[in-house]
C-alpha cells in the first residue's frame, strides 16, 4: 500500500512548465508522495503550475524499509519540475541501520531527480527516536551525502545547539551546501548556519499571527540566502490554516517575506527561484 504512486499517464497537462501566471515561486520542501495526495495528486501539480510553481522538491520520510523513500522519487520522476530528496527523517534515526543505509545510499544514486539527502537532522520537541540515536543517525548521514556530494536538506527543532554543532563537525568544507528547512530557530541559530553556507528554508508557520519573532528572525536574512517551501500536507499557511496544505500555498509564504524584506511579491518569487536553481545547479530560469 505504501509504495503505490497513481498510475502513470501521459498527459503534458501534469508537466509545471510553462505556468501562465506571471509569478515564479519554488516550493523547496514538499511531502506530495504521501496517501493525503492519493486522490488529486494531478491536481495538486495542475494547481501548483497555475500559481505560477515551476519547481517542487518533493521530501521522502518514513521507514526507510517501507518504500516509501522510494516512493518519493517515483512521482518526482513522474512530473516535470519535480525533484526529490532521500534520507532518514530524526523520527525515524532508530530504524537507521546497515540495511537501511545501503537502501537510502542506493536510491540516491538511482536518478537524476534525486538532487539531495534528507530530510535528516534533530527532533527533541517529538523525541520519536532517543536522542544519541537521533544524533548518531544525523552525522552519519551527513557524511555518507558528502561522500556523494550531495546538498542536505536539514530538519531541527528544539536542538539548535546539538544540530549547529553536528553540522560543524561534519559539514565544514563540504563540497555541497545545505538548506536548514522549515527554519524556527531564534537568530543565533541562523547566524550559525549562514556562517556555514547554508540556505534557509521558511514554510507557512511564519505566516501565523504569533510568529512574530520568528518574522523578525526572517527579515535579518539576506534575500540571496532565503527559500521557501510548503512543508506541504502540514503547516498550512495564514488565511488557509486548518487544511491541508499544498504546493500553490507557497505563495502565501512569498507574500508575508517579501512584505518583510520590503519587495513585490514577484521580485521575491523570482529571486527565491533563482537561489534554488543556483543552489542546485539546475535550469529552471534563464538569467
Ligand atoms: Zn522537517
Ligand atoms: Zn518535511
Amino acid at each position: 500500500m505504501k509504495d503505490e504512486v497513481k498510475p502513470e499517464t501521459d498527459d503534458l497537462n501534469s508537466s509545471l512548465i510553462p505556468h501562465p501566471s506571471s509569478l515564479v515561486l519554488v516550493d523547496s520542501h514538499a511531502h506530495i508522495d504521501g496517501e493525503e495526495f492519493d486522490v488529486d495528486r494531478d491536481e495538486v501539480i495542475a494547481r501548483a503550475r497555475e500559481a505560477g510553481v515551476v519547481a517542487i522538491l518533493n521530501v521522502g520520510t518514513g521507514d526507510p524499509q517501507s518504500g516509501t523513500l522510494e516512493r518519493a522519487v517515483k512521482v518526482a520522476e513522474h512530473y516535470e519540475g519535480v525533484y526529490a530528496a532521500v534520507g532518514v527523517h530524526p523520527h525515524d534515526a532508530r530504524l537507521f541501520d546497515e540495511r537501511a543505509a545501503k537502501r537510502v545510499n542506493e536510491l540516491a544514486m538511482s536518478s537524476e531527480r534525486v538532487i539531495a539527502w534528507g530530510e535528516i537532522g534533530l527532533d527533541y520537541h517529538y523525541d520519536n527516536s532517543p536522542r544519541e540515536v537521533q544524533r548518531d543517525v544525523f552525522a552519519r548521514q551527513l557524511r555518507m551525502a558528502r561522500e556523494l556530494k550531495l546538498p542536505v536538506i536539514i530538519h531541527s527543532r528544539e536542538a539548535d545547539e546539538d544540530t549547529v554543532e553536528i553540522l560543524r563537525a561534519e559539514w565544514e568544507g563540504a563540497d555541497r551546501g545545505g538548506i536548514m528547512h522549515c527554519f524556527g530557530g531564534g537568530y543565533a541559530m541562523a547566524a550559525s548556519v549562514l556562517e556555514l553556507g547554508f540556505m534557509i528554508s521558511f514554510a507557512g508557520n511564519v505566516t501565523f499571527k504569533k510568529a512574530g519573532a520568528l518574522r523578525d528572525v526572517a527579515r535579518r536574512i539576506p534575500l540571496e540566502r532565503l527559500l521557501i517551501e510548503t512543508d506541504c500536507p502540514f503547516l498550512t499557511p495564514v488565511p488557509f490554516r486548518g487544511r491541508r496544505n499544498e504546493p500553490a500555498r507557497v505563495v502565501e509564504t512569498a507574500r508575508c517575506l517579501a512584505e518583510l524584506h520590503g519587495v513585490g511579491t514577484e521580485e521575491f518569487g523570482r529571486t527565491t527561484t533563482i537561489n534554488f536553481q543556483r543552489f542546485f545547479k539546475l535550469p529552471i530560469l534563464e538569467q
